[in-house]
């Protein structure tokens, strides 16, 4: 079993700190939601653990088995097992998705290893099948021209061939109509189990209707202010973040 915590994480953007003392351990087998307003630091927290150069962790720690991962580069970070999933994935033109996933594998691997091409395009089927992804696809250069939901695909579909122990998902329900919200739910359930932990970040509860997280956190300014179960995610749906703000307002003017 492996844990990835993150402890009293400071990041600055710049001059401006952004996320002030995020603490949380996620061991393999757990999902843990983080849900918050739109501001709050979530993109910020997720992008500085996967090593994002703009972003400065100015204190706190971040380890995975015991070790920091912060004097890492983001591909080191990625090979000890951590993975991001992006809000806003980036186009590559001119680079076809087999051959960005074949060169994403071939680099996890060992100097003088080479990654076997047929058992290669067999698990790359078998994934794109299960997220319902048309073969097609393989050819198409990544995310170039990508329809949203298509994107998001995509980058599960990254998640699933490099079977990361640690995935970090940036709102990877926005911009999903509910079929695609579905198929991209079935992946990570299909992926779920005892050797991955995921952090899913989400403004919304609805894809927590189908990902079923075993604990929710509040994040807002920064840090998380409230935690629970996924009862706590049906609340924040009902009353929406004002209460947050309220009491994080509240508990800051005494
Ligand atoms: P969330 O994902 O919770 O919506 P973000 O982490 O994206 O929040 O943003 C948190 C704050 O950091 C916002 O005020 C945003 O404007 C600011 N911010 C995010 N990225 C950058 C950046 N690259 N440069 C400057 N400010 C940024
Ligand atoms: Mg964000």
């Amino acid at each position: 079993m492996s844990s990835l915590e993150i402890k009293n994480l400071h990041v600055a953007i710049g001059e401006k700190e952004i996320v002030k003392g995020f603490t949380l351990t996620i061991n393999s087998g757990e999902v843990h939601a983080v849900m918050g307003p739109n501001g709050t630091g979530k993109s910020t927290l997720s992008k500085a653990i996967a090593g994002h150069p703009d972003y400065t962790i100015t204190s706190g720690d971040v380890l995975i088995d015991g070790q920091s991962i912060l004097e890492q580069e983001p591909d080191e970070r990625a090979r000890a097992g951590i993975f991001l999933a992006f809000q806003y994935p980036s186009e590559i033109p001119g680079v076809s998705i087999a051959n960005f996933l074949r060169g994403a594998l071939q680099a996890r691997m060992a100097e003088g290893e080479e990654l076997d091409a047929s058992a290669y395009y067999k698990r790359l089927y078998q994934k794109m099948d299960l997220l319902k992804i048309d073969r097609k696809f393989t050819s198409r250069s990544v995310n170039d021209g990508f329809s949203g939901g298509e994107k998001k695909r995509c980058e599960i579909l990254q998640m699933a061939m490099l079977e990361p122990k640690f995935a970090l998902m940036d709102e990877t329900d926005s911009g999903l109509d509910i079929d695609a919200l579905r198929i991209v739910a079935d992946g990570v359930n299909a992926m779920r189990g005892p050797t991955l932990g995921v952090l899913l970040i989400t403004h919304y509860q609805r894809l927590l209707d189908y990902i079923v997280p075993d604990h929710v956190h509040v994040m807002y300014d920064g840090r998380i202010v409230k935690s629970g179960d996924k009862s706590l995610a049906l609340e924040l749906e009902a009353k929406g973040y004002d209460w947050v703000k309220k009491e994080f307002a509240e508990a800051n003017a005494r």
